[in-house]
């Protein structure tokens, strides 16, 4: 009896202490979760993590005052048809899209000249009139994009800007640029005086002359190698945004081949701006849309065979 008893508290004791020590790992995991939550928080978008350090009240100022300036009241379209053909458009992807706590605003800005959709950081779009009319027309397209209706297309556009704001672009490319040029200083200041030594009896003004110089040269040689890496990263958000705003336009009820529709229209653009001579990739902050409608194709093939959720899980 007496050595039963003493066995089943020394498993009391045992199973308490286990239990201490499940409940101590516990904490220390949720601890270290929220450390990197906080460090590195997911983007709402893609799912992520990733380093962000501009707040969310500097894109939204940001943002209002380029969308005002953008697009003040005396540009906004005046045909109430038109703009609440759009607005629809907009409030259905919007409620679709995975960042909620942006204030999302569309305005329609009277241009009948300037082909342009756009999105300030902090959910502000505007889109013109001029590529409104584009998107009324009707150009030789491939068999699975020639039913899109104008929503469709519209969807499209939307979806793509809506992701830009979502996924934080603006503030990623703040970030970056804002990275490169203190990095860029840092390197351009310290190497040259670790390399660099004077020479035993060489003139001070000439060693400081011989610093400068690599200074100077270090600091084109970042500036440039800065552009090209921001446009490769520009290019990058781009093919998300394509990519994100499919599956928002496609939640929100619109054929996802209007993003097909959208490319075939720019292809047919490119050709007649450059008159078959494009500029290099790495010099545009676009990717040329002969990659994004095969990009494109991809997304709407995965989704037709898996069905929207799984095909981005
Ligand atoms: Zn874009």
């Amino acid at each position: 009896m007496r050595i039963s008893s003493i066995g089943h508290k020394a498993e009391r004791a045992w199973d308490a202490t286990c239990q201490t020590v499940k409940s101590v790992a516990h904490k220390i995991h949720d601890a270290v979760i929220k450390v990197v939550d906080f460090v590195l928080p997911r983007n709402p978008v893609t799912k992520r993590r990733e380093f962000r350090f501009v707040p969310l009240w500097m894109e939204n100022s940001l943002g209002l005052s380029l969308f005002n300036r953008a697009c003040p009241n005396d540009k906004i379209c005046k045909d109430p048809i038109l703009v609440n053909r759009v607005e629809n458009v907009f409030k259905r992807v919007v409620s679709q899209c995975d960042r909620k706590e942006l204030n999302y605003e569309i305005r329609v800005m009277q241009d009948d000249k300037t082909i342009n959709a756009f999105c300030a950081p902090g959910g502000k779009v505007i889109i013109t009139t001029a590529l409104l009319r584009e998107l009324q027309k009707d150009i030789p397209v491939d068999a699975g994009s020639r039913d899109v209706t104008f929503e469709d297309k519209v969807a499209a556009v939307l979806g793509h800007e809506v992701t830009h704001a979502a996924a934080g672009h603006g503030a990623r490319s703040i970030q970056l640029g804002l990275l490169i040029a203190l990095v860029g200083k840092i390197v351009s200041i310290v190497v040259p005086r670790i390399v660099l030594q004077p020479g035993k009896n060489e003139a001070r003004w000439k060693y400081e002359t011989r610093v400068r110089l690599l200074e100077s040269t270090l600091d084109i040689g970042w500036t440039v190698g800065g552009f090209f890496f921001k446009q490769h990263h520009s290019r990058c958000h781009e093919f998300e945004s394509d990519k994100f705003g499919i599956k928002y336009a496609a939640k929100a009820g619109y054929r996802p081949e209007g993003a097909l529709w959208i490319q075939q229209l720019f292809m047919k653009m490119d050709k007649e701006k450059q008159a078959g001579k494009p500029e290099p990739e790495m010099f545009r902050s676009h990717p040329f849309s002969v990659k994004r409608l095969e990009a494109n194709r991809k997304t709407i093939d995965r989704i037709n065979s898996v069905g929207i959720e799984k095909a981005f899980a």
